[in-house]
């Protein structure tokens, strides 16, 4: 009579596991967020101004050697 109380199984117990995924302008990771839920498949900045391509640091284009 051992009841079995764990029914799947292989599950760790993480149950706020919300998805992630890095910017494509910046690279910092941005979690998911209900504002988000609808088209979170669309999402690819994790703000304004990354999604108008706004760089705050401009990468080190030097002369080309
Ligand atoms: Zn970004």
């Amino acid at each position: 009579m051992s009841a079995a109380r764990s029914g799947g199984g292989g599950f760790a117990g993480n149950k706020a596991a919300l998805p992630s995924k890095p910017c494509v302008h910046c690279g910092r990771p941005m979690s998911w967020r209900k504002a988000w839920a609808k088209n979170w498949d669309a999402v690819k900045y994790c703000s304004e101004a990354c999604r108008r391509g706004k760089v705050p640091r401009a990468p080190a284009v030097g002369p080309a050697r």
